[in-house]
Parts: structure tokens; sequence; C-alpha cells
């Protein structure tokens, strides 16, 4: 039995992220990953179908975690605006980068270059463990857990953090309970091809059948002019199967016109892949000697992007708690440090949350008032600087109580 000061159970990007965000305490930290990650030797020349819109307060936490050098140097895509427009209306808003006074609102990255950097900053440190294992089993001995591995090593952790994704064993063994429901709604992520380039534009309609988000690739860093879009196309069960059993050529026109055409045609369409989407939301993120973070804590509609922007700052609020009361010469599971983690995040989430259940009911098939109001509201909102410059500001990830790892370069 080996006693060990935390243990991450979840090597994702958000379990990787808490693990080189916390070295610096100096605890010892073992992070358990049942799939290592793996390096751009073994990458094809295809994209990741899973990519993430990064906003910039992520992108400094990934600069503090010891992340960002090596993810710059893959083919990752700023972009400086985003249009959203209702696809069964005129509304349609545009944000700019300058309105901001701001070269550029965030970053779209493969998740598997976000996670191979971190893994790489979490090597650099002695005081980071990553064993390439799934837990077996957990269990209480002496008022704390007992984390048993797949080759039968067992670990005592002081604290314990479940880093282990939608379905966290973690939050279900150590009896977290969770609120949750199933959005009908399936997530079709593929890469395309389109005629015309992309800008460096994020866009996303609303459709009546979901939200259809295009995100910008590059193929290389330098390509401005690039014609790459990573999509995730949410729909009801139904029209996601549909969209998974077309052939190519119906499934670029469909796209095609569900973008108006504002991409021209959809020349080209990798694999498809679909993933049923959940809202859920731990009641709790602490225990006494236990945290969730990122999707173990809470899973959300990907229409606006934000979900492991939510979890990188999960892990540098908890990294900030616990470190702080390291330095006091506390306990890393020191109460009021992981109470104020709790606190920090929970309301954050929360409200995050809300907004995106409240933009997605609005966008739902509602009567035709209704969908009047809502392209007014569109329009006029479009006009509306302040109004903007709030959103602006949550797009970039600055809003909340920010962790100083976030806010500074
Ligand atoms: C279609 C789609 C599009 C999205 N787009 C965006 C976006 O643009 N921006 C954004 O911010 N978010 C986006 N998200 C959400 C984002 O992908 C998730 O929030 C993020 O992947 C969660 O990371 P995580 O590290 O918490 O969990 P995961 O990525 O699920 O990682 C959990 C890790 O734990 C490991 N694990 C699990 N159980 C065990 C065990 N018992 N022992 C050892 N290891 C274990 C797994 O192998 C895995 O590596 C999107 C989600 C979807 C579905």
């Amino acid at each position: 039995m080996t006693q060990v000061d935390v243990v991450i159970v979840g090597g994702g990007m958000a379990g990787l992220a808490l693990a080189s965000a916390l070295a610096g305490s100096g605890l010892r930290i073992e992070v358990l990953e049942k799939q290592l990650p793996l390096g751009p030797e073994t990458w094809s020349d295809g994209f990741d179908p899973r990519v993430s819109a990064i906003t910039r307060a992520s992108e400094n936490i990934l600069r503090f975690c010891g992340a960002w050098d090596f993810i710059e140097s893959q083919r990752i895509a700023p972009y400086a605006d985003m249009d959203v427009w209702d696809g069964e209306g005129t509304g349609n808003i545009q944000f700019h980068a300058s309105e901001a006074s701001v070269e550029y609102l965030g970053h779209i990255i493969e998740n598997r270059v976000i996670q191979y950097g971190l893994y790489l900053a979490c090597q650099a440190h002695e005081n980071i463990t990553i064993n390439a294992q799934g837990m077996d089993q957990l269990s209480r001995e002496n008022g704390t857990w007992l984390v048993t591995l797949e080759d039968k090593t067992q670990l005592l952790p002081t604290l314990l953090v479940g880093a282990d994704g939608g379905h966290s064993t973690i939050r279900e063994r150590t009896g977290f309970s969770v609120r949750e429901w199933d959005y009908g709604h399936n997530g079709v992520v593929t890469t395309v091809e389109t005629e015309k380039p992309h800008g460096n534009v994020a866009r996303q309609p609303f459709l009546a059948t979901g939200p259809l988000g295009v995100l910008p690739l590059r193929q290389k860093l330098s390509n401005e002019e690039s014609h790459l879009s990573s999509i995730v196309w949410s729909a009801d069960t139904k029209t996601a199967a549909e969209l998974m059993a077309m052939d190519e050529a119906t499934f670029n026109h469909a796209l095609t016109v569900a973008l108006e055409g504002r991409l021209g045609k959809v020349v080209r369409s990798e694999r498809r892949f679909s993933f049923p989407l959940q809202q859920r939301h731990a009641t709790d993120y602490i225990s006494d000697n236990v945290a969730l973070v990122a999707d173990a804590a809470h899973t959300l509609h990907p229409l606006a992007g934000q979900g492991i922007n939510m979890g990188f700052l999960d892990a540098a609020v908890l990294a900030e708690e616990v470190s702080n009361s390291v330095r006091r010469g506390l306990s890393p599971i020191e109460p009021m440090g992981l109470k104020r983690y709790q606190r920090r995040r929970k309301g954050h989430n929360l409200m995050m949350m809300s907004t995106m259940e409240g933009f997605k009911r609005l966008f739902d098939v509602v009567p035709m008032p209704l969908r009047l109001l809502r392209n007014q509201g569109m329009s006029l909102l479009n006009e509306h600087p302040i109004a903007k410059g709030h959103i602006l500001k949550h797009a970039m990830g600055f809003a909340g109580d920010l962790p100083e790892a976030a806010q500074s370069a």
C-alpha cells in the first residue's frame, strides 16, 4: 500500500491539466490513465474528429501548465470572428475580435494535440507519475479511499480526484449524486473541405433540428486561406441517424444547404462519428477527501464549445486552492480550500449550463410569433456594443472568479 498525496483518476485533458497545474505545490501526484495519449509520430494526416474551441483564458492555463509551446507548434487555427444565425429566419449576430480590442478570440485545436501537450508537460515534473492503468477497485480504508489498480498495486491518496469523464466511476462509487437529462440530441462530427476559405470565422447556424457548429481548421500553421473545417452537427436523434446513414455526396449537399452556401459547396467530408449528448451536473464537487473536475462534475451541450474550457478552469482553481493550503502548511484536503474550490466553480458552471440550456430551448422549434421575436432580438443585439462586449468576455473565458493561471500569459 503506497501513500500518495494526490491520485487523479483519468488522464484526459482535465486530469493532466490538474496534475501539471499542481506540480509546483511539491505534492506527490499519481495520474491513472487507462489509454495513454500517443504522440505526433502516430498521427495520420487527417484531423482528430474531436476538436475544441479553446478560449484565451484556457490558453493562459495551458501556458501555466507548460503545455502551450508544444500545442502552438502544431497546426492550430486561431479564430477572430464568430457568425451566429437563425437558420429559420433572418436573425444574425457577428462577433469580431476587434470589438474586444484583441487579435483573436481563441483557437480551434485537436483534442489529441492538447492532451499530448499536457502529457509532455507532466513528464517534465519529478513529482508527477503517470500510470498507464485503469482503476480496478475502490474501497474505504480507515476513513480514506483505497485505490486498487489493475496490477493490484494499492494506493492510499490523501486527495482523490475524479477526472474520469462524463461516466465517472469515482463520482458513482464515492456517493456523489447527480442531476442528468438526455437532450434527445446526438452530435455528428467530421472534417469537411469547402469551396470557399473559412476566413478564420467560427460559424453556427441554429437549425430547426439543432445547432450546427463549423470550426475553422488549418492544414499548416501558416495556411491563412484554409478551406478545412471541423463540424459538430447537433441534431435530434432521428435526424442524426439520417445524417450518419447518408453517403458522402448526399451529406455534403445537406451541409451545403444547412450553411446556406456561405462557404460555397462542401466538396469533401471525412468519416462521421456520432456522440449522444447529455446534460449532467453533480450536486457537489467535493466530499471530505474527494474532488470532481470537468466532465466528471458536469457535461453540457457542445453548442457554445464550453465543456473543456469549464474543465480547465475547474482544474486551475482546484490546483490554486490545494497549493494555497499546502503553502500555509495545511493538508491538501483542508476543508476551507476544497469548499472554496466548489464555491468558485459551481456557480459559474451552473450559470454557463443554464445559459446554454436557454439558448437550446430558444432555438428549439417554437411558434411563429416567438420565432419573429427571436430574429428581431438577434438583430437588435447585433447593434448593441455593450451587450456584445459582455458576451465576448464570456466567449474568451474571462468571466467568473478566475484563477491566476487563467489571467496571465
Ligand atoms: C461533439 C462534442 C464537441 C465538443 N466541443 C467542445 C469545444 O469546442 N470546446 C470545449 O471546451 N468542449 C467541447 N466539448 C466537450 C469536451 O470534449 C469535454 O468537456 C472534454 O473532453 C472532457 O475532458 P475530461 O478530461 O473531463 O474527460 P475525458 O476526455 O472523457 O477524459 C477522461 C479520461 O479518463 C480516463 N478514464 C476513465 N475511467 C478511468 C479509470 N477507471 N481508470 C483510469 N482512467 C480512466 C479515460 O481513458 C479518459 O482519458 C465537446 C464535446 C462533444 C461531445
